[in-house]
């Protein structure tokens, strides 16, 4: 026997007593994993595994996913309401009830004496979606503040402005199994195994058994580019100029589908007209892809049977954001790839409820997408809730990413934060702490004490978390999931459901208006409200949602299950029921590379951490394979600066600056540099942010920096060590 193999230990799994296991939904990413958490004998939550039977995951989980059951008694969490009357005193510990009538107090005073707009909310995608109609019920109908909105302007936006944009609606329009039928693959600003393992793995199979094309569109040499057979390292933020390219050869080499075209969309001339503009030769001076490359790809893409494409935040995440999205729609609307098997524009959502509150958290309007704009959809929810449609605005308030500037200008007072961290995971920190500091009140509800934000507030609710409550979750493919309660909230914490409607009780409005007490309950409402559209959950219980791992919406109420995909007939959600091709033009208005500022500061993400690392963070594993921000640098440009691998580096930006450890890898350009987003007083300290016109996303992965070496090492090796721990 070669090597000994013979004489080699067998595997031995660790018997960790679980006596029950128990069905859930995972937390995280929006992949929407089917999870099984065992129970020990006292019924403490000591081990996860996937759940064979479910489409989603087949069995099988990501790092994440498999350590999740920890996060229930992580160190950081809540388990008392805190209260002080100024931000530097120290918290008491306070009652529900005294903790829930000084928020109560305090938005009342300040809506008497700075008008209704003056409370603003900001709120997540990590909590259920029961919740966030719940939470858009009191915020629109109850408080009545049009400046509302959630975390999800950070990195789902755009997605949803192209899809409107594009086709009259949100919503994705394709699945998971577009993989088995796909001819060609597009993948734009998407790094899948480290962001979406499980999504990777169903990819990966699929290519395996079928062999189709993997192009990457990416600047950086991700884990999914090494991968591909066409990688194209555009310049950072020209997606736009490569999508009108690509247009361009399918149009001028006739290779469009004339017939879908005049059958199912409009505006054709004007996009004909501007994409003649941006022939190979003159966008490869812009994009950095070279005019052959940009003709083979547009060439395998059109004439592929069926051809897809998916992207995540580096397309979200510019202030081109949203016409990237609608690019990549023009380009499968051109190709008659969408709404067929294998045609599509998927886009891959981040948190595990960013699509939940697209759906039904009124925060862009009014729940089932219904629209404030719209005077039908403001009389029917008003006499669904049974209040005044006056109420209602005419028009949606602020996104998020405008309400932090409002607080600046005195125009909002008083804030209230639900399960997201802006003071890591905002553009520009420092001036995210100035803002924090000017309100009049600040209330945190999250399920850690510690989540970094918590320190400027006057009131922390402590919220149960994940699977220590009950609700759906819908996942990238419209899938909507049951989370069921697998333990009991910690201490004295309290789910999020909870926690609105008593809140609700406290202004006389709120009590006349009907809030279910359970996630069931709220979900009939849910089942009401969209019964016969486009998101139709009227088929679904939760029985039958567990049934089936997830059922898809639309999922009328005489359907067995849900549908796969969106748009199969060609008919659109525009009046006229065609979907529009829109001109793009390139405005170059990002902060650029230059002298004083040499490198473009690209962010991304590391497989082990979940955005701002609440969690993650305090997960014994994922924080040891990665627990340090780091540098990905080319050693080119290292040398000249003289800055070596492994020792550490000061990166400085017009905002701040930062310090962290060096990485020298071929992966990204001279010209370039890469830092994981995950981490507190980093990258985001040295991020401009500039919005997208229409998402008002903030470009997060393309500002200018200049790299320094640091003079004293220990000094910060002591400070990264120090920040280490928790
Ligand atoms: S891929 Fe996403 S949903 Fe699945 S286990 Fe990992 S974090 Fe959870």
């Amino acid at each position: 026997m070669l090597f000994g193999r013979k004489n080699k230990n067998p595997i031995r799994i660790a018997d960790k007593g679980v006596v029950e296991w128990k069905y859930t939904t995972c937390g995280y990413c929006s992949t929407g994993c089917s999870i099984e958490v065992g129970l020990d004998r006292k019924g403490m939550a000591v081990s996860s595994r996937g759940v064979g039977g479910a489409d989603v995951n087949r069995g099988k989980l990501c790092l994440k996913g498999i350590f999740e059951h920890e996060l229930f008694d992580a160190a950081g969490r809540g388990d008392t309401p805190l209260l002080r009357d100024r931000r530097f005193e120290p918290f008491g510990a306070a009652s529900w009830n005294t903790a829930l009538d000084a928020v109560a107090e305090a938005i009342k005073r300040i809506q008497a004496a700075h008008g209704r707009d003056a409370f603003a909310i900001v709120s997540t995608g990590q909590i259920m979606t029961e919740e966030f109609y719940t939470l858009g019920k009191l915020a629109r109908g109850v408080i009545g503040t049009n400046n509302y909105d959630g975390n999800t302007t950070l990195c789902m936006a755009s997605a949803v402005s192209g899809y409107k944009r594009s086709f009259g609606s949100d919503g994705p329009p394709g699945c998971y199994d577009d993989f088995e039928h796909t001819d060609c693959l597009l993948a734009i600003g998407s790094n899948l195994p480290e962001q979406h393992p499980i999504i990777f793995w169903r990819m990966r199979e699929a290519r395996e058994r079928r062999g189709f094309p993997l192009i990457v569109v990416d600047p950086r040499v991700t884990m999914l580019a090494q991968m591909a057979d066409v990688h194209l390292p555009v310049n950072p933020g020209t997606d736009v100029v490569l999508l009108n390219a690509l247009a361009q050869v399918i149009l001028d080499e006739g290779l469009e589908d004339r017939a879908y075209i005049e059958a199912h969309t409009a505006e054709f001339d004007a996009f004909a007209q501007l994409v003649a503009q941006y022939d190979p030769r003159s966008a490869s001076r812009i994009c950095g892809i070279d005019e052959d490359t940009i003709r083979n790809v547009a060439r395998t893409y059109a004439r592929a049977g069926a051809a897809m494409t998916i992207w995540t935040m580096g397309i979200n995440q510019s202030t081109h954001g949203s016409d990237g999205v609608v690019g990549i729609n023009n380009l499968n609307l051109i190709t008659a790839n969408i709404g067929k098997p294998g045609g599509t524009s998927l886009s891959i959502t981040g948190q595990s409820n960013a699509m939940g509150t697209r759906e039904w958290s009124s925060c862009s309007g009014l729940p089932g997408y219904r629209t404030l704009e719209k005077p039908a959809d403001r009389e029917e929810i008003a006499n669904f809730w049974g209040i005044d449609p006056d109420f209602f605005p005419k028009r949606r308030g602020l996104f998020q990413t405008d309400i932090f500037p409002a607080i600046e200008t005195g125009q909002i007072r008083g804030l209230w934060i639900i399960a997201t961290n802006p003071m890591t995971s905002m553009p520009n920190t420092p001036r995210i702490r100035k803002t924090l500091e000017k309100l009049d009140f600040l209330v945190v509800q999250d399920a850690y004490r510690d989540v970094e934000t918590n320190e400027y507030s006057h009131v922390y609710l402590p919220a149960a978390v994940w699977a220590e409550k009950q609700g759906t979750f819908t996942n990238t493919e419209r899938r909507v999931n049951l989370v069921r309660n697998v333990v009991e909230p910690r201490g004295d914490a309290k789910p999020d459901l909870w926690i609105f409607n008593e809140v609700a009780k406290r202004f006389e409005q709120g009590r006349a208006i009907t809030f279910p007490e359970t996630a069931e309950g709220v979900f009939e409402e849910l089942r009401d409200l969209s019964r016969g559209r486009m998101l139709d959950y009227s088929g679904m219980t939760y029985e039958k949602i567990e049934a089936q791992r997830g059922i898809q919406w639309p999922c009328a109420e005489d359907a067995e299950t849900g549908a796969r995909r969106l748009y199969t007939d060609g008919r659109f959600q525009y009046p006229d029921g065609k979907a529009r091709l829109i001109p793009l033009p390139f405005v170059d208005n990002n902060e650029r590379p230059d002298g004083d500022y040499p490198f473009w500061l690209n962010s991304g993400r590391v497989v082990e951490h979940f955005h701002t690392r609440t969690r993650t963070g305090k997960i014994g594993n994922l924080n040891k394979f990665s627990p340090t921000p780091y540098m990905e640098m080319n050693p080119d440009a290292a040398k000249s600066l003289s800055v070596e691998h492994g020792c550490y580096a000061r990166l400085v930006s017009r905002r701040g600056d930062a310090v962290v450890l060096v990485q020298l890898t071929q992966r990204v350009p001279p010209d370039m540099v890469f830092i994981p987003f995950h981490f507190h007083e980093c990258v985001n300290r040295l991020t401009l942010g500039l919005l997208d016109p229409h998402s008002r996303q903030p470009a997060y992965k393309q500002c200018a920096v200049r790299v320094e070496a640091v003079a004293d090492e220990d000094e910060a090796a002591a400070r990264n060590h120090a920040a280490r721990t928790y």
